[in-house]
């Protein structure tokens, strides 16, 4: 069970911006049949109470390790992302329309304690690259890369798959639950 982000200053003092340092630790994600495992995400920021929303903006840090789509050898990616969300209340929440909005945008807040666990996989998945590069000049293996010549020459219009559409049936599949 993650540690939630004790909110309880801000909520006493409305309108007063309080600093914080959280941490969380993500599971590691299959991610279009790539695994990618992250160190622990930092958090850190300013959150404070205005109208009865929660206002929580920072930046997240973490490192992912994933496999060189080239070469196969270990690829880290250093994420860093500047946030700014708001949370609302659970009441408010009902009261919105069932429009198709963003996942973000919905988030709520009951009590003190903040769980943020989702919002920091979010954040990270979204800011992870197409692919993992062990370094931006990767040759990667001489017979791997003639082997995708052959094998992939009818598709080389496709576009890239971006993380998002895995990130979009997590998602999907956390609602169904
Ligand atoms: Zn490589």
């Amino acid at each position: 069970m993650a540690v939630a982000l004790d909110i309880s200053r801000a909520l006493r003092n409305p309108g007063q911006r309080f600093p914080y340092q959280h941490e969380e630790h993500l599971a590691p994600q299959d991610i279009l049949g790539e695994m990618v495992a992250f160190d622990s995400v930092q958090m850190t920021g300013h959150f404070a109470l205005e109208e009865g929303q929660l206002h929580l903006e920072g930046r997240l840090t973490t490192v992912a390790h994933a496999a060189c789509a080239k070469c196969l050898e270990p690829a880290d990616y250093e994420v860093d992302v500047p946030f700014y969300e708001i949370f609302i209340r659970p009441q408010d929440l009902l009261e919105e329309s069932g429009d198709d909005t963003d996942p973000l945008d919905r988030l709520a807040y009951d009590g003190p304690q903040l769980a943020v666990d989702q919002l920091a996989l979010t954040l990270t998945l979204l800011d992870l690259p197409m692919r993992f590069l062990c370094k931006e000049t990767c040759q990667g293996l001489d017979n791997i890369v003639s082997f995708q010549r052959e094998t992939h020459a009818d598709q080389e219009d496709l576009p890239e798959q971006h993380p998002f559409s895995a990130l979009q049936q997590l998602l999907n599949k956390e609602q169904e639950v």
